[in-house]
């Protein structure tokens, strides 16, 4: 069978894959085996500058400024405000996003890759820059051999779409749901994403679930939902370049996976441009891009801690420093730094006529 040639080759058409591809012109192929933005996985939970800096604020569903932290033993408030959170609607923002993309999108599994030729159902394609933004498996990276979900390094988590109309963002520590994860309210303007999610990759969540939808008298729709690193992985395998859930940037302890798909996956678009404009060469791309992304080991590392405390102490120590933590002069001082992370000026992304 012959093979397609292109500059660039981008897995995966979800936050990262996006992210990558709306810096990219050129000969430019974006993969996915769905159309864009019609499988939902997340909880579409981020800051509200995040949509806001990459043109796509018309995806915002609602806007919040407090999130609550509930535990049997009491409520912790966070005031937000300094950077306030938001819920989006996964399509719009998806769609807008490619309709920013200079690129031929093709819709279809990528099965592998080899020698620099990527295996999909619709045929062979190659290309000197290959980025897998395929989420947790790793479509390329791992050549069609999914990793296999490991306790310590991936987390679960399923959720659900009700008629709850809650005050705000709430996160649930509760043993007696969830042994060793959390549970969450995100409200998207009618209605609210009611989800479980285990940080030991518990996969069988549906009856805890089940029970927490009835203890907030409502009723489940449909369930989405599937595996996220809590690890940071490789950054970059051999001449691929790895984004988003493939990499491991999802944060762990706050599960927040789109803001670093996004970060990384911008910054890694800006590298490959400068690769397909003869710029730079691509090992030194690579390093770049590897360099960067290790520059966060350390905050991945804090977050993992955090993680490992939250799953392991009693809940009344955790809603002891999870009010100490709402409190003057911590709040002012983690909170916007949180916030912020992966805020890049926004690069003008001129749209096809
Ligand atoms: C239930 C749940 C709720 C979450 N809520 C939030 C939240 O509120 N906020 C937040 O920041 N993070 C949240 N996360 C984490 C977040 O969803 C992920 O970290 C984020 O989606 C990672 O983006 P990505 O682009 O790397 O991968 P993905 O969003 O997983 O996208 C991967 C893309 O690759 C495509 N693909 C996969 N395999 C192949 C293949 N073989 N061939 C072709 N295409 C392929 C898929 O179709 C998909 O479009 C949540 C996760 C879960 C499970």
């Amino acid at each position: 069978m012959p093979v397609s040639e292109y500059d660039a080759i981008v897995v995966g058409a979800s936050f990262g894959g996006l992210a990558v591809a709306r810096q990219l012109r050129g000969r430019v192929l974006l993969l996915d085996r769905n159309e864009v933005g019609a499988v939902q996985t997340s909880a579409c939970g981020t800051p509200l500058w995040v949509p806001q800096a990459l043109g796509v604020a018309d995806s915002v569903l609602q806007v919040h400024d407090r999130l609550t932290v509930r535990t049997p033993e009491r409520s912790v408030i966070y005031d937000l405000s300094a950077v306030p959170f938001c819920t989006f609607d996964y399509r719009a923002f998806c769609q807008g996003l490619l309709a920013q993309c200079q690129v031929r999108f093709l819709r279809t599994a990528v099965t592998g890759m080899a020698d620099g030729v990527v295996r999909t159902g619709e045929g062979r394609f190659a290309a000197p820059v290959i980025v897998d933004c395929s989420g947790w498996r790793g479509a390329v990276i791992n050549d069609g051999d999914p990793t296999q979900p490991r306790a310590r390094t991936y987390s679960f988590g399923l959720e659900t779409k009700a008629e709850l109309s809650d005050e705000g963002l709430s996160f649930w520590l509760d043993r007696e749901l969830i042994r060793r994860g959390l549970g969450w309210v995100f409200p998207v303007g009618r209605g609210s994403l009611i989800g479980l999610g285990s940080y030991v990759g518990v996969s069988k969540l549906k009856p805890p679930l089940e029970r927490f939808l009835a203890a907030q008298g409502v009723a489940p729709t449909t369930y989405h939902g599937t595996y996220f690193p809590n690890r940071l992985l490789r950054a970059t395998v051999g001449t691929v370049f790895a984004v988003g859930d493939a990499a491991g940037q999802c944060l762990p302890l706050t599960a927040e996976g789109i803001r670093p798909a996004i970060y990384f996956g911008g910054e890694c678009g800006k590298l490959v441009q400068r690769v397909l404009d003869g710029a730079l060469p691509l090992p030194q791309a690579l390093a770049h891009y590897h360099g960067l992304v290790e520059r966060y080991r350390w905050a991945y590392r804090v977050l993992g801690l955090a993680q490992w405390i939250t799953v392991h102490a009693p809940t009344r120590w955790f809603a002891a420093f999870a009010a100490l933590a709402t409190r003057p002069p911590f709040l002012p001082r983690w909170w916007p730094r949180y916030g912020w992370f992966g805020r890049v000026e926004p690069v003008a992304v001129s749209t096809p006529t």
